[in-house]
């Protein structure tokens, strides 16, 4: 029979493959005091050799699958697994305390990990012990007779299924044999579901138990328009779902024919539409799909896809990179934001109740002047060979604006005195997602050159609703009237001080919420590549005389956002 799972619709498509399950297995172990320490030495002596030859066929894979670099992690858990220092150690301890293989193993491995995340001044080191706890579950594993889950390993078409997937881990997932995923938790606007949009991978979120209804190797349909996820489907709903992703191939196509054209809508007004991207390499999708500018640029994607902090030159080959590929339009790069649920392995940052309330984004920044000012000048070094832009993210009042700016001013005084030579016109501005912001946008408006709604965060916060917890994403709600007053009032203020506002978070490209935001005047909308060519295409039917009558009843008259949905229905018949 078939088993039907509701999530969260996290990226449009349609894929059916067998369910790979990327799920930790069980690796606890009861301690034990062994007689013939000789068999325990050997019997950890094979877990070893098998942990070694597990990894040399995922260094192959992944080498082939993800490169040279992606590969290279597993070249340095080869040789941890061969350092005598370590391995000398535990087979001591097994021999002169006679306890189990599994015991001596993780006492040792325990010990040289909180020697290398004790190295606070040495990054590389204490990144070093991320490696050691890795290599100790996979030798683990084999003690265990266990298998750990190996996505590089993966070469059939699946469908991932996972309780939460990192930005991470989805940076990793090869798209061609990663047809779909699926997750227990998350949200519409959690990392993971904007990287499936940028990956164009059909994605369900949040579908609560998707780990515990689906086994590995069962046939999984993600129906990634509706958020419907169907477990041993029948073939007649197999024939349903392919007929589906063909109406869908079909629709798109239609789309793509608005590629090169401008977006204007019914009474010939322009509006900008842009792409969100988090590498460099996502440019080429952004241009497949028509976009008219980078409107976000995630540039804390670079600090995650590398081992350490990215130096100023490599930051400023991305940069230049993501500008040239733009032909001259304009790219928006947002400074480092971490924190929340971005994490750096080789920057741990303290423990904290409420990381995404916390230690993030600017706030980093405007501590860590040696990583913000870096950043800073590989973006100026840039700037010379696009048009580029940049914004400060999670800026809450007027003193960090204010200061962050001036820290740019000296980055770029600096450069301009030692002949550099740097764009003149690079605008400096702001997302804004903390309704504290929202409500001073008058007062920003006067240093900010433009704002930068990012409405996942602006959201969270307004309703004091995570936005990574699926129990409360009934709270995550665009179109209310309290989100949409604030969204206004951003608008307004930056228009009368002669500025711009675009939208970067996952509201600007949400086809019920477009006409709203024309008709409050919203100048640029930015969202995943993939939503860039629908978005036109209903630009075209709109009249933005009549979105602006919309947009005064939506944020004066209605109440609720079921009120706000029949009334654009009503006005976009
Ligand atoms: C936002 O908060 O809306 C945004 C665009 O930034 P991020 O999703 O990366 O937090
Ligand atoms: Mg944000």
């Amino acid at each position: 029979m078939t088993k039907m799972l509701k999530g969260i619709a996290a990226s449009d498509g349609i894929a059916a493959a067998k369910a790979y399950m990327l799920v930790q297995p069980d690796l606890s172990f009861s301690e034990a005091s062994i007689d013939d320490p000789a068999a325990e030495i050997k019997r950890l002596e094979n877990a070893v050799d098998a942990a070694k030859d597990e990894l040399k066929i995922i260094k192959e894979k992944a080498a082939a699958n993800l490169g040279a670099e992606e590969a290279e992690v597993f070249e340095a858990h080869l040789t941890i697994l061969s350092d005598p220092e370590l391995m000398g150690n535990i087979n001591d301890k097994i021999k002169d305390e006679k306890v189990n293989a599994e015991k001596a193993l993780k006492d040792v491995t325990d010990t040289f990990i909180a020697m290398f995340e004790g190295m606070t001044d040495n990054a590389y080191m204490q990144e070093r012990a991320g490696d050691i706890r890795d290599v100790t579950k996979r030798v683990l594993s084999h003690l265990l007779g266990v298998t750990l889950p190996n996505p590089a390993l993966i070469d059939e078409e699946v469908v991932i299924v996972a309780h939460d997937l990192t930005p991470s881990d989805t940076a990793q997932l090869d798209r061609k044999y990663v047809k779909g995923f699926i997750t227990d938790i998350g949200g519409r606007t959690s990392h993971s579901a904007i990287m499936s949009r940028t990956l164009e991978i059909p994605a369900i979120v949040g579908s609560g138990s998707a780990t515990t209804t689906i086994s590995e190797g069962q046939t999984v349909i993600i129906d990634g328009i509706e958020g419907n996820a169907l477990v041993d489907p029948s073939s007649e709903e197999l024939k349903n779902y392919a007929e589906k992703a063909e109406a869908f191939a079909k629709q798109k196509a239609e789309w793509k024919e608005l590629k090169d054209a401008k977006t204007v809508t019914a009474n010939g007004k322009n509006f900008i539409l842009g792409a969100n991207i988090g590498t460099p390499k996502d440019v080429e999708g952004a241009n497949d799909n028509g976009a008219e500018a980078v409107g976000l640029f995630r540039s804390e994607f670079l600090y995650m896809d590398a081992s350490e902090l990215p130096s100023e030159d490599d930051q400023f080959e991305a940069y230049k990179q993501a500008v040239e590929g733009m032909n001259g339009k304009q790219v928006v790069v947002r400074t480092m934001d971490i924190g929340g649920d971005k994490e750096l392995p080789y920057l741990p940052l303290p423990e904290e109740m409420n990381p995404f309330l916390g230690y993030r984004a600017i706030r980093i920044s405007l501590d860590r002047q040696d990583i913000f000012r870096t950043q800073l000048r590989a973006l100026l070094r840039a700037s010379n060979y696009g048009k580029l832009a940049i914004m400060f993210p999670m800026i809450a009042t007027v003193k960090e604006f204010k200061e962050a700016k001036a820290i740019f001013e000296e980055e770029k005084e600096k450069l301009v005195k030692k002949g550099t030579s740097v764009s003149n016109d690079i605008e400096v501005g702001m997302m804004m997602e903390i309704p504290a912001a929202a409500m001073i946008a008058d007062k920003l408006a006067k240093y900010s050159d433009f704002f930068s709604i990012g409405t996942n965060d602006l959201i969270q916060y307004s309703m004091a609703a995570d936005r990574g917890n699926e129990r409360v994403s009934y709270l995550y709600q665009p179109y209310n009237p309290s989100i949409l007053r604030l969204v206004k009032n951003i608008i307004d203020a930056s228009h009368k001080e002669g500025k711009w506002t675009g939208m970067c978070g996952e509201m600007a490209g949400d086809q019920i919420a477009v006409p709203i935001l024309a008709g409050l005047g919203l100048d640029e909308f930015s969202m995943s590549a993939t939503s860039i060519l629908k978005t036109r295409s209903l630009m075209k039917k709109i009249d933005t005389t009549k979105m602006q009558e919309l947009a005064a009843k939506a944020t004066n008259d209605c109440e609720t956002t079921e009120e706000v949905i029949e009334l654009v229905k009503q006005y976009t018949k």
